[in-house]
C-alpha cells in the first residue's frame, strides 16, 4: 500500500494537507492520517473518504508529520570512513528539525553562509504506533511505512560547530517522499544518490552497521517513539556537494524516486 499526504491546489501550499492512498495514477483522500487507526501500524485498513484526483493535479507534501526526526550519523563503515570517522559502537543519534521537511519537487535551498552543502541519501521510516522500551525483535512491529529521504547537510558547518543542530537543520534541507510504502521490505536493496543523473551514492541497506531493529530499539530506551515521527537510517559513502541549478535523486529499490531541484539562498 502506497501512501502520500497532499494539498489539492498545487499553487496554494496553504490548503489543507489530506491523507491519500495512492492506486496507480490516482490518490484517494482518506479519512484520518494512517497512524490514528485504531489497528496496529503494519495491519492498517484504509477508510477512503471522497472522490480520487490524479496524482498530476495534486501537490505531494512529505509523507509524514513528525513531532520529531530522528536521525543515525555514520551508519555506513564506508562513509564513516570516508571523513575518517570510526564506526561508532552504538548508533549515533541527532534530531532534526520539522521545519527542515520538503516534499518531492519542492527545491533545496543552499545558505550563502555554507560553502559546501552535500546529499546524503537515506532510507526513512514512519513510526505506526507509540513505543518505549522495544526489543530489536519487536521493533518492525511499530513501523507504518518506508519512503526515500535526503539529510542534506551543510558540511562546513556541521564540522565547524560542537553540535550538529545548525549543519543539519537549515530549511528545506529534508527532502522526504514522495509516498510511504507499507509493504516494502528494507533487507538487501540498493539505495543510490544521483545528482543531474550521475551516480554520486551506491551501496545496499544490508550494509546498515546498526540495523533498522537495532537503532528503533536504541532509541526507545530513552525516548517514546511516536506515531507519525520520522527516522532517517544514516546515508552511504559518496557523499558530494551540491550547486545551484543541481537535481538531485535519492533512488532506493522496488520503493521509490525522490527528485528536488536545488537553488542558491540568501
Ligand atoms: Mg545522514
Amino acid at each position: 500500500m502506497r501512501i502520500v499526504r497532499y494539498v489539492t491546489n498545487v499553487d496554494d501550499s496553504r490548503g489543507k494537507p489530506t491523507w491519500g492512498l495512492l492506486l496507480e495514477k490516482y490518490v484517494y483522500p482518506l479519512r484520518q492520517a494512517p497512524y490514528d487507526s485504531p489497528r496496529l501500524a503494519r495491519d492498517f485498513a484504509p477508510e477512503i473518504e471522497g472522490a480520487p484526483m490524479l496524482i498530476d493535479e495534486v501537490k505531494l507534501l512529505p509523507p509524514c508529520d513528525p513531532r520529531k526526526i530522528i536521525c543515525v550519523g555514520r551508519n555506513y563503515a564506508a562513509h564513516a570512513a570516508e571523513f575518517g570517522n570510526e564506526v561508532p559502537e552504538e548508533p549515533a543519534i541527532f534530531l532534526k528539525a520539522g521545519t527542515t521537511l520538503i516534499g518531492p519537487g519542492e527545491s533545496v535551498i543552499l545558505p550563502s553562509i555554507s560553502q559546501r552543502v552535500d546529499h546524503e541519501a537515506e532510507l526513512a521510516l514512519v513510526i505506526g504506533k507509540r513505543a518505549r522500551y522495544l526489543s530489536p525483535q519487536d521493533a518492525h512491529n511499530i513501523i507504518l511505512g518506508y519512503t526515500c529521504a535526503n539529510d542534506i547537510t551543510a558540511r562546513d558547518l556541521q564540522k565547524k560547530d560542537v553540535q550538529w543542530t545548525r549543519g543539519k537543520n537549515f530549511d528545506t534541507f529534508g527532502p522526504v517522499g514522495p509516498w510511504l510504502d507499507t509493504n516494502w521490505d528494507p533487507e538487501g536493496k540498493m539505495i543510490r544518490c544521483l545528482v543531474n543523473g550521475e551516480v554520486r551514492q551506491e551501496s545496499n541497506t544490508d550494509l546498515f552497521v546498526h540495523s533498522i531493529g537495532k537503532v528503533l530499539a536504541f532509541v526507545s530506551q530513552f525516548m517514546t517513539l511516536e506515531p507519525g515521527d520520522l527516522v532517517m537510517t544514516g546515508t552511504p559513502e559518496g557523499v558530494s556537494a551540491l550547486h545551484p541549478g543541481d537535481t538531485v535523486t535519492v533512488e532506493i529499490e522496488g520503493l521509490a524516486t525522490l527528485t528536488n531541484p536545488v537553488i542558491a539562498g540568501v
